[in-house]
């Protein structure tokens, strides 16, 4: 049995996986790599940088689990695994609280031009007049997919006396004080809307011009979930308008966001962004790590 780790795991995770006496090899291979060591690979670890295309895992011809140490499968073609009859395992919400935590931060760091009244000063330059920025206390924030990092945000929003709404197609009630609404509502009475859905075919580019029209003007957009959920192009276009106040921006539809698109997008002042960090707490890789390496050990046993 040898189990290969493509990206990085927590380093208790990676000390436990070599105890097991199983044959344990680390380190990123490119995809062309990848797919020519896959024969030799019965299970692959990975995060999110690694794409388990088809091809990757049709040249797998011994594989029998890939384990993503995160929550988001989109790196990861299920139904081609699936057909192959191979076990796909993750870790939800083992870094929920980390993710929910950043999307507050990128909130305040909207609301209030943290990032730009950093960038002014450490450039020398005092720009207390025209930093003014808004407050959440008693604002409405919409939250976009009420899984376990949506709950956790609510709980935060919830903290600063908000009001909340959540819309989620699976979900009809809850015992947050929040209440689960339409889409719609959402778009026409938040303040702040914040995304935690899985980037899927149903939810690619669902914050388009279509949502950015219907939403109330000086909106702020976090987005903590993947970049393809909100169509960029839009997002830019609403920024530069003023419809949107400020976004927060963790994930990209394009990652590192190098092109001429995201570059544009970056260059705007009320704009804050993080390189897709939203995980990446030493809490969070630690339960991350020890939870999948427990249920690949698991796996196997069965
Ligand atoms: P989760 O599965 O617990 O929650 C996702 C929720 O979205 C579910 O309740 C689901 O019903 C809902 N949903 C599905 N389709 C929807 C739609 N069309 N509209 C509204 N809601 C919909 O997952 P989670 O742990 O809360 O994570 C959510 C997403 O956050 C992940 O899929 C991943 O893409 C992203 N994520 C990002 C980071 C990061 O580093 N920034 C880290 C972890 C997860």
């Amino acid at each position: 049995m040898r189990i290969h780790v493509n990206d990085p795991l927590d380093k208790l995770a990676m000390e436990k996986l070599k105890a097991s006496g199983y044959e344990v090899t680390e380190g990123h291979l490119e995809k062309e790599e990848l797919i020519k060591e896959m024969p030799n690979i019965n299970v692959l670890v990975v995060r999110s940088a690694t794409k388990v295309t088809a091809d990757v895992i049709e040249a797998g011809t011994d594989l029998k689990i890939i384990a993503r140490a995160g929550t988001g499968l989109d790196n990861v073609d299920v139904e081609k695994a699936k057909e192959k009859g191979i076990k796909v395992i993750n870790t939800p919400g083992a870094n929920g609280i980390s993710v929910a935590e950043l999307a507050i931060g990128l909130m305040i760091a909207c609301a209030r031009h943290i990032a730009r009244g950093t960038i002014d000063l450490k450039e020398g330059k005092w720009t207390k007049k025209e930093l003014k920025g808004h407050e959440l206390y008693k604002r409405t924030a919409g939250i976009i997919g009420f899984g376990n990092i949506g709950k956790e945000v609510a709980k935060r929003l919830l903290a600063f006396d908000m009001k909340v709404l959540a819309y989620d197609p699976f979900v009809k009630e809850t015992d947050l004080n929040v209440e689960i609404v339409e889409l719609e509502r959402i778009f026409k009475e938040s303040d702040i809307i914040t995304i935690h859905v899985p980037l899927n075919e149903q939810t690619k580019h669902l914050i388009n011009k279509e949502a950015f029209d219907a939403m109330k003007d000086g909106v702020i957009i976090i987005n903590a979930a993947r970049g393809g959920v909100v169509d960029e192009k839009a997002l830019y276009d609403a920024l530069v308008s003023g419809k949107v106040y400020a976004a927060g921006l963790d994930v990209f539809e394009v990652e590192p966001p190098t092109d001429e698109l995201r570059k544009k997008l970056l260059e705007l002042p009320n704009v804050v962004v993080t390189p897709h960090i939203g995980a990446s707490t030493v809490e969070a890789q630690l339960r991350v790590g020890q939870i999948i390496v427990n249920k690949i050990l698991e796996e196997i046993k069965n």
